[in-house]
């Protein structure tokens, strides 16, 4: 089997790759970038220059599989634009099928539930619109595409055997060939993967994440692993750990806050730990932030304090103190 990664530029300041599986199968791609701008012309562009550097017979045309990691718009956004000069069968797992098969719906259902938090988070007014302008702004060039077939936890395909990591994303699979992971976004070499509450989607949040990254750690024999942006990742279970651990500390950083400033919203928790952030990554923040406090809720180290405002308003900001 031969492993190539193309790449493209998925929206500024964001790489993403793709793989090209050879010998597995028919020709296999792995993600699709995310449709934005040139992304795909340039995915296809590295298909043939796969072609034509490494002598290898197949190009773009001769795709008859596209595998998509998870339901995340720098991975599958692609595939509309792809389906036009390839043929190939879609495979995803059952928990993200839907993102990709009524698109349009998703966006409307996922943007209420994402209103539904601000107010739960405590975000003003003024900065849920801002903020639900940008978290729309992605999403208005991808449409709704079929799917062929359905991936699941253990399954085995022509030699490749697929892992579901929920946690970042519902239905994520990581995808094992031989020695080699193909991490998606559960496993970056730099970044801590992206969390966001449970409340918002189902089959996310840090709980079911940790317990993936567990998982994902007692795969035996990962001499590589290839994510879904960044580089490879030679330590594979080093890395894992690390990720661990740096979860764990952001917990204790948050337990430290909410004893050394008191009660807080996840919103207000968000400014205390990211001061300085600006645009997208006040969303990402506030997701962040959101995850580990629901996690510590979860778990018994928070309480809420404003109780007698939760049973008498419809949707109130929930306030948070440590548990004594
Ligand atoms: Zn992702
Ligand atoms: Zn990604």
């Amino acid at each position: 089997m031969r492993i190539y990664r193309v790449s493209c530029q998925a929206f500024p300041g964001l790489v993403a790759h793709a793989y090209l599986l050879l010998g597995a199968g028919p020709p296999t791609l792995v993600d699709t970038g995310s449709g934005y701008g040139d992304s795909t012309q340039q995915l296809l562009a590295g298909l043939e220059r796969v072609r034509a550097e490494f002598g290898e017979s197949v190009g773009p045309r001769d795709l008859r599989r596209i595998l998509i990691t998870h339901g995340h718009i720098d991975h599958f956004g692609g595939l509309v634009q792809m389906q036009g000069p390839v043929t190939a069968e879609v495979g995803i797992h059952s928990l993200d099928r839907w993102v990709l098969t009524t698109y349009e719906e998703r966006v409307i259902v996922a943007t209420k539930a994402l209103r539904f938090f601000f107010h739960r988070a405590g975000v003003g007014a003024d900065a849920q619109r801002g903020l639900l302008e940008l978290y729309g702004f992605s999403k208005r060039h991808v449409k709704s595409v079929p799917v062929d077939f359905m991936l699941s936890d253990g399954q085995e395909l022509d030699g490749i055997r697929f892992i579901n990591t929920p946690g970042h994303c519902p239905g994520q699979v990581c995808i094992q060939i031989g020695d080699v992971l193909l991490s998606a976004d559960h496993v970056l070499p730099r970044t801590t993967p992206h969390q966001s509450p449970e409340s918002i989607t189902a089959s996310t949040g840090l709980g079911h994440y940790l317990q993936a990254l567990k998982h994902i750690g007692t795969v035996p024999g990962v001499r590589l692993a290839l994510g879904g942006h960044e580089e490879p990742i030679t330590n594979f279970y080093d890395r894992v750990e690390e990720i661990r651990v740096d979860h764990e500390r952001k917990l204790q950083r948050i337990l430290d806050r909410f004893r050394a400033s008191g009660p807080a919203t996840m919103q207000e928790m968000t400014e205390r730990m990211y001061p300085t952030v600006t645009g997208w990554n006040v969303l990402l923040a506030l997701e962040e932030v959101g995850a580990h406090v629901e996690y510590l809720y979860e778990h018994g180290a928070l309480r809420v304090e404003n109780l007698e405002q939760v049973e008498r308003e419809e949707n109130p900001p929930l306030r948070f103190r440590v548990s004594a």
